[in-house]
């Protein structure tokens, strides 16, 4: 079995970031694809918030460059995606798809987080046309128009309230008649005029025509019946998974499952691996953060690798 200096899992922002600078380290990253190649930016449209783009990017060009980035300066993509690790000993096992081990002195997992979508008819085909999870790197393309925004959290609060500035039109549809929000969230949007609430409906089907969502159909809880509430866009805000399964438990993570790093560094509570993006971070979530934290990763591992790394997991924020 062949040992690599580092292996990088997971190739969104975080993790191609990390392959850019752990290559041009001369490390010779060998960076595992996952099971969302490209991340989550693959699954929405342009991007006009990543700096050095003024007139926007699509998020699949935008990853496509990263990796003819990272490839340019010597990293190696692998398909498939981690199913198991052995972080007790050095170098570290990464198996991945349960058949093939990569052994590695240091490891970087920037697997991210995956967004809990509702599982309905239509949903799915319908991600960048209409429907969308992210309100930030969306939300501009609604302006003027009619959008339903699922959750009864922080997070469908927060995207609802910030999706008034656009939309002309927004309605909150939450599966239960009281919401799961905290107080000051909860009264930030009852108090904005704009938005209208659809509580204890059950979603069930998303409409579209001509490619373009038209509708998201909905059950009343209380009466049974079903109806469409008319829409332009449809953004899922149920919360997300942080893909850290794959651990078994090895890593330190938060009860929520997102892996916890010392507050000042990269550095997991094992000596050797080093968490960034999405993964560790359930707070920015964007783009530009998560490649900043992948820049990080990989000049922790560079250190680490020389030696030159200071461990100290007391400074983590658990
Ligand atoms: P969350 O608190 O887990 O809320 C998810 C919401 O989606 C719940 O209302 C849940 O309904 C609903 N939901 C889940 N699965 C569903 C399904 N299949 N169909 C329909 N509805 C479904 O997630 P979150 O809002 O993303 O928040 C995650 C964490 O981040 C929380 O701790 C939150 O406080 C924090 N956060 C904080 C802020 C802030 O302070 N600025 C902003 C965002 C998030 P039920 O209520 O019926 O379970």
């Amino acid at each position: 079995m062949a040992e690599h200096k580092v292996v990088i899992l997971g190739t969104g922002p975080a993790g191609l970031t990390a392959a850019i600078y752990a290559a041009r380290a001369n490390l010779s990253p060998i960076v595992v694809e996952g099971n969302e190649p490209g991340g989550q930016l693959t699954l929405t449209t342009e991007i006009e918030n990543f700096p050095g783009f003024s007139n926007g990017i699509l998020g699949s060009d935008l990853m496509d460059n990263m990796r003819k980035q990272a490839e340019r300066f010597g990293a190696t993509f692998r398909d498939g995606w981690a199913t198991s690790v052995d972080l007790s000993h050095r170098p570290f096992s990464i198996t991945l798809n349960e058949v093939e081990t990569l052994s590695a002195d240091a490891l970087i997992i920037s697997t991210g987080a995956s967004a809990k979508m509702l599982s309905i008819p239509g949903e799915s085909e319908m991600i960048g046309h209409g429907v969308s999870t992210c309100a930030t790197c969306d939300g501009f393309f609604f302006t003027k128009k009619r959008v339903i925004v699922v959750g009864g959290g922080d997070s469908a609060m927060e995207e609802a309230t910030f999706l008034t500035k656009f939309a002309s039109e927004l309605t909150i549809v939450h599966r239960r008649d009281t919401l799961r929000a905290s107080k000051v969230m909860q009264e930030r949007a009852r108090n904005n005029p704009k938005i209208q609430w659809a509580l204890d409906m059950t979603p069930i089907a998303v409409k579209s025509e001509n490619n373009h969502v038209t509708g998201l159909e909905v059950r009343d809880n209380k009466t049974g019946q079903t109806r469409i509430i008319e829409t332009d866009g449809l953004f899922v805000s149920i919360g997300h998974s942080p893909n850290t399964n794959f651990l078994n438990g090895q890593v330190a993570t938060d009860k929520v499952g997102y892996i916890v790093t010392n507050y000042r560094n990269s550095a997991t509570n094992i000596e050797g691996v080093f968490a960034c993006g999405d993964v560790m971070d359930s707070h920015y979530r964007q783009a530009v953060t998560a490649a900043g934290s992948g820049c990080r990763a990989a000049m922790d591992v560079e250190k680490y690798l020389e030696g030159a790394f200071v461990h100290d997991w007391s400074m983590s924020l658990t």
